[in-house]
């Protein structure tokens, strides 16, 4: 078994010296990419990440640090953000303000020539409110540009050290909401959805946990294993599993409120199944099938 490893590591070096050689070092990561049409940004919408500090992107921390106005999601989004930002920077929180007021804020720092940082939870694309502001940027005629983050989704999937997407068993993962106050379409319910017994991802929804189960009982067995982890990544993040028939029981006797998603799916306990991708008999761009002597001598 040790001639197996130290043969496996001796190929890796070899393969990571050829390959490495390909990559200058020295370049910045941390410079903005400037905009193709050359107009200057002074607006940045950004995705802070789930909760932890470090998972904002390098390119959204770099804006932070240039920002003379923040406005960020109070909410949800980790103060701990803040520590970056420049002497004299505004910091405005936009859990207290309306639309209007967080629009004609990053107008005004926009005629100063000031750079705001609009900072949201997560991925801005997702149950971000993004689409309005954007929307009456664009109407004033003023450009911004919009920096990813890592959602709260994938930040509770790498807690739950789980894949989301089962080779044969399922590749789609659904991202939704139970509709309460913010009405979801017909053809969107719950039961509907759950018609395709894909990996589920409730956001928004604890809150509504009775619902949830009686409409998800509609089509999946009522065995199928549920995880609801709370404050993802957060340093008090908390999971909690059990089976759909248990789901608002514990979500009631755990007093979980907010900042919580539900998981649903085979994909919590599926063990045993093997991507293509990695498999040695399976040829693809990257990699051509072969015979490694090595792999598996003792
Ligand atoms: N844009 C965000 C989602 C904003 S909607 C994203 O990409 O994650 C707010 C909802 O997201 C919360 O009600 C909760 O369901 C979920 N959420 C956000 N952060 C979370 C976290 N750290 N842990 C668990 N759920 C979270």
């Amino acid at each position: 078994m040790i001639t197996g490893l130290f043969l496996i590591s001796k190929d890796f070096k070899g393969y990571h010296e050829k390959h490495s050689q390909r990559i200058p070092h020295g370049l910045r990561c941390d410079e903005q990419t400037p905009r193709r049409d050359g107009v200057k940004t002074y607006i940045y919408f950004i995705g802070a990440g789930p909760g932890d500090p470090e998972l904002i992107t390098v390119k959204g921390k770099a804006v932070i640090e240039k920002a003379d106005l923040i406005i960020y999601a109070g909410s949800l989004v980790n103060p701990e953000i803040l520590r970056w930002r420049k002497p004299g920077a505004v910091v405005l929180n936009s859990a207290e303000m309306d639309l209007q007021e967080i629009v004609s804020a990053m107008m005004e720092a926009h005629a100063k020539k000031k750079i705001t940082a609009r900072v949201h939870t997560g991925d801005p694309a997702i149950y971000g409110a993004i689409g309005e502001q954007m929307e009456m940027l664009e109407e004033a005629g003023i450009v911004y540009d919009v920096i990813p983050g890592v959602s709260s989704f994938l930040g509770a999937a790498a807690a739950l050290k789980k894949e989301l997407t089962i080779p044969d068993g399922t590749q789609t993962i659904i991202l939704t909401r139970q509709g309460g106050r913010t009405k979801t379409p017909e053809r969107e319910k719950l039961s509907s959805l759950a018609a395709h017994q894909s990996s589920l991802v409730l956001f928004l929804s604890v809150g509504m946990a009775k619902r949830v189960q009686e409409e998800l009982l509609t089509a999946y067995p009522p065995e199928t294993p549920f995880a609801v982890v709370v404050k993802a990544t957060w340093k008090d993040q908390k999971i909690f599993r059990g089976k759909l028939k248990d789901l608002s029981k514990t979500v009631a006797r755990r007093r979980i409120k907010k900042t919580a998603l539900i998981f649903l799916g085979k994909f919590l306990e599926s063990r045993g199944e093997r991507s293509k991708l990695y498999d040695k008999d399976f040829s693809h761009e990257f990699r051509k099938k072969r015979k490694r002597k090595y792999i598996g001598r003792g």
